[in-house]
């Protein structure tokens, strides 16, 4: 760790918390939002509603970085302990801020509610000496506070009254705070999907090791796999240098990258491989029509997740029993019987039968087996056939997945649309 960089513990406080009855979704934000500021995180800490707990937490993590934030705990009721235990832990009593008062009456009657009742009261309270970050959203502000070297910050549980304190006051108040120290972050992103990681890594390992090795051509750069069922982020990080000497490292990475990840790499600012393929049928005028049987509508689903869908989305058809093959997507009964409903013939007929009877430009078909049951030896759980016609000549593919049935239908679905995208841009 770099000894001019600024480090932080973020404290996350509530029973329901470690019940697992909230998931801390807040602590993962500000990992991120902190991260990307040029902080680094250290350690979390969750902790029980209980002021000794509470206290605990905050004087280790104090110890440990320059910047401890804490959230939850900051309401008005009983439960709500962050504050005057952190207060006593800093040993500075509570005292209600005049101003911070006011701004709660008007508050509760611009609301409608009338008078502001005793109980809230407390909220403004604040110890003695602390910064008040202004809460645009709701009562409770954030603070700020001295503890021996570290900056202690509370801030409200409610995710979206602490994402604004922290785009607002808090932005600010570290900027002021620790601007001069902290390291400046770039990212790239790579997306994969299709390429298992191990398989990823081995690759790029070797690609790096080539010489000259990327280990001294960018010693700076770390790069990070993020898998999920859809496929593998490559994130290359770099901390603490000037911009241009970022770009130039990650410039190194990246073209030793390239060749690659090609065969498995899409382009997407969201990450989502939809925005890619959707991209890719507009720019070609194209609109696209589904036929899906294991997926069940998930291809659907993801396509018009984003606006403007109708422009390359016709409609789609689940097709889940051979009736409804038959009947709307023109697959004769013998191929059914002769192939069987996982078989590429009946993939490729879906697909094309699909984009005849919606009109559309190109279809694309899944037909498999998401299990947990129905497999057999010449078809286990997880095989599925993909196909997409409309573009030249058919195209299909066989895989078989892994996991259990919602990997399966998710993975079939992202595949799919991974074939899409190469059949939309061949490669040369
Ligand atoms: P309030 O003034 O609303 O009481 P508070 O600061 O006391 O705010 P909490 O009582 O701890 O905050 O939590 C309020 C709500 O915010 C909880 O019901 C919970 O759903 C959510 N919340 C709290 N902590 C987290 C967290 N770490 N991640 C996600 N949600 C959280
Ligand atoms: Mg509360």
């Amino acid at each position: 760790m770099s000894a001019s960089g600024v480090n932080a513990c973020v404290v996350s406080v509530g029973n329901e918390l470690l019940f697992g009855e909230t998931v801390d979704t807040n602590s993962a934000w500000m990992g991120r939002a902190l991260a990307s500021r040029g902080i680094t995180i250290v350690r979390r800490y969750t902790v029980a509603d209980l002021a000794e707990e509470i206290r605990h937490a905050v004087r280790e993590a104090s110890g440990l970085a320059d910047l401890v934030i804490v959230s939850g705990g900051l309401g008005p009721t009983s439960d709500d302990i962050t504050r005057p235990s952190v207060a006593e832990l800093v040993g500075a009593p509570l005292e209600v801020d005049e101003v911070l008062l006011q701004r709660l009456r008007e508050r509760f009657e611009a609301c409608g509610y009338g008078e502001l009742p005793a109980l809230n009261v407390s909220q403004a309270e604040v110890p003695r000496g602390a910064r008040i970050l202004h809460n645009p959203r709701g009562t409770a502000p954030g603070l700020a506070m001295r503890f021996s070297d570290t900056w202690l910050v509370l801030l409200p549980g409610v995710p979206r009254e602490l994402r604004a304190i922290f785009g607002g006051e808090l932005s600010e108040f570290l900027e002021l705070e620790f601007g001069d120290r902290t390291l400046s972050v770039s990212h790239r992103t790579v997306h994969t999907t299709g390429v298992p990681e191990s398989r990823l890594a081995e690759l790029i390992e070797a690609a790096f090791a080539r010489a000259p090795a990327i280990s001294e051509l960018a010693p700076d750069v770390s790069v990070a796999y993020l898998p999920d069922l859809r496929g593998v982020d490559l994130r290359l990080t770099t901390r603490g240098l000037q911009a241009d000497a970022a770009d130039a490292q990650l410039s190194h990475v990246l073209d030793r990258l390239e060749p690659v990840v090609e065969p498995w790499r899409f382009h997407a600012t969201s990450g989502d491989i939809v925005e890619s393929v959707s991209g890719a049928l507009r720019s070609r005028r194209m609109r696209l029509a589904t036929a899906e049987s294991c997926t069940a509508g998930l291809i659907a689903t993801r396509l018009t997740d984003l606006p403007r869908a109708s422009e390359i989305f016709v409609g789609g058809v689940v097709a889940y029993e051979n009736a409804v093959k038959q009947a709307l997507l023109e697959v004769p009964e013998d191929m059914l019987v002769r192939h069987g409903a996982v078989s590429e013939a009946v993939a490729v007929q879906m697909a094309t039968g699909v984009a005849r009877s919606l009109a559309a430009d190109v279809g694309v078909a899944v037909t498999g087996i998401a299990g947990p049951g129905g497999g057999t030896d010449e078809k286990p759980v997880g095989t599925v056939w993909l196909a997409v016609s409309g573009l030249g000549r058919p195209t299909s593919e066989h895989i078989r997945f892994v996991g259990d049935r919602q990997a399966v239908r998710e993975r079939a679905a992202q595949a799919a649309f991974a074939l899409l995208l190469r059949s939309l841009q061949p490669r040369p």
